[in-house]
């Protein structure tokens, strides 16, 4: 019982998700909690122990990829986006088997691609963006060369939402016969539920893998990323033999690994369905609609007009704002390019929420003395 008096005061140090607007995560829904405690003791890097929750897993994949324009997609939960977007981009590089390899991803690709150029060794070339933050097609283009052995575009940029034009650069993959990695890792589970219609998955030719989390948007428990792959030669080209388990080999990357992720993001998607996410998608876009209105009534100017259920505001003072919300427990983030602050509106984000969370930054304007721009 002390152990568990100690622990509950460091957890009680963490800041609640209803004072958190600058989180791609979110609290997992209910169905999600108890699904995740039915699978806590299950090890997916033993698939011949858990069957049961490796055939979960296959339907779930297929799940996603019916979500995706692709339900004979292949693919596996991983621990988030990053693990998806390393493993894409291996198999790229392992299928290509070119000397000193490069990718060329957009400049508002998320950090793990740095990650994936020093772990991969390959070189990582960043291409333009247009005014509105969508990568520059041309500019792409022009950074492709015949050691490419894979182009990226991004649904749901990490900082704006944004969404790339996947179309042009899937027919410049089939072009330049180039694989295309689409990073969906949020809005893979927003786009395909919103009334607009963007094309962005698997129905475009082009694209070959598309990193997906039910940790972001499909509210699932903690660690939960999905890669899919268009076909089975990319996962075949990470596989390694696994002599003492129950399998022959595995082409994921981490060995052991959760059920649980498997376990809540199925139970969520089954028991929402279609019509469920779409629910709770459109709550989300009213409340970026909402704090976009309240926002501007202040004197912030956003951006760009929000894509998806985040959003941004110019200021010069977006760190001193971001330092004395914090000091309020109130956690937003920054980007730099332009100097902005940048506000998540996830399941969690209620009109309450937007309320508390707006009269705490109009007290913050008047400590700090200082105007929105
Ligand atoms: N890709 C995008 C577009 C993201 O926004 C993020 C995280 O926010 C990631 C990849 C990395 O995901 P994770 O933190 O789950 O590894």
């Amino acid at each position: 019982m002390d152990i568990l008096k100690e622990l509950e005061v460091f957890r009680r140090r963490d800041i609640p998700y209803s004072r958190v607007l600058g989180s791609m995560c979110t609290i997992p829904h209910p169905i999600a909690v108890e699904a995740h405690k039915m699978f806590i003791e299950t090890n997916l890097g033993d698939p011949g122990i858990f069957r049961g929750t490796a055939d979960l897993e296959k339907r779930l994949v297929r799940f996603l990829g019916e979500i995706l324009h692709h339900p004979n997609a292949e693919g596996y939960i991983c621990s988030g986006g990053t693990e998806a977007n390393i493993q894409a981009i291996r198999s790229f590089r392992n299928l290509r088997k070119v000397d000193r390899p490069n990718i060329v991803v957009p400049k508002s690709a998320h950090f793990s691609f740095d990650k994936i150029g020093d772990l991969l060794c390959i070189e990582v070339r960043k291409a333009e963006l247009d005014d509105e933050f969508r990568v520059d097609s041309t500019s792409l283009e022009s950074l492709i060369d015949d050691r490419t052995v894979g182009i990226v575009g991004i649904a749901g940029t990490t900082e704006l939402g944004q969404v790339d034009p996947i179309d042009e650069l899937s027919k410049i993959a089939v072009e330049y016969g180039v694989d295309l990695h689409v990073d969906a890792a949020f809005g893979g589970l927003v786009i395909p539920f919103m009334d607009r219609n963007i094309d962005f998955d698997f129905k475009l030719e082009g694209v070959s893998t598309i990193t997906v989390d039910p940790h972001k948007m499909g509210m699932a428990t903690i660690p939960a990323g999905g890669i899919l792959f268009r076909d089975e030669s990319y996962p075949g080209s990470l596989e390694v033999k696994t002599p003492y388990l129950t399998s022959r080999s595995q082409w994921t990357l981490t060995g052991t690994r959760p059920g649980t992720g498997v376990a809540s993001a199925y139970a969520v998607l089954k028991h929402l369905g279609f019509k469920g996410m779409k629910k709770i998608v459109r709550h989300c876009l009213k409340m970026t609609k909402i704090v976009k209105e309240e926002m501007e009534s202040l004197g912030f100017e956003p951006v760009i007009e929000p894509v998806m259920n985040v959003v941004c505001f110019k200021t010069e003072h977006a760190e001193e704002i971001k330092e004395e919300l914090m000091k309020r427990e109130w956690i937003i983030s920054t980007i730099p390019n332009p100097k902005a602050i940048r506000l998540v509106l996830m399941p969690h984000v209620t009109e309450d929420v937007i309320t508390n969370f707006i009269s705490e930054i109009k007290n913050v304007l008047v400590t700090l003395n200082v105007r929105p721009k």
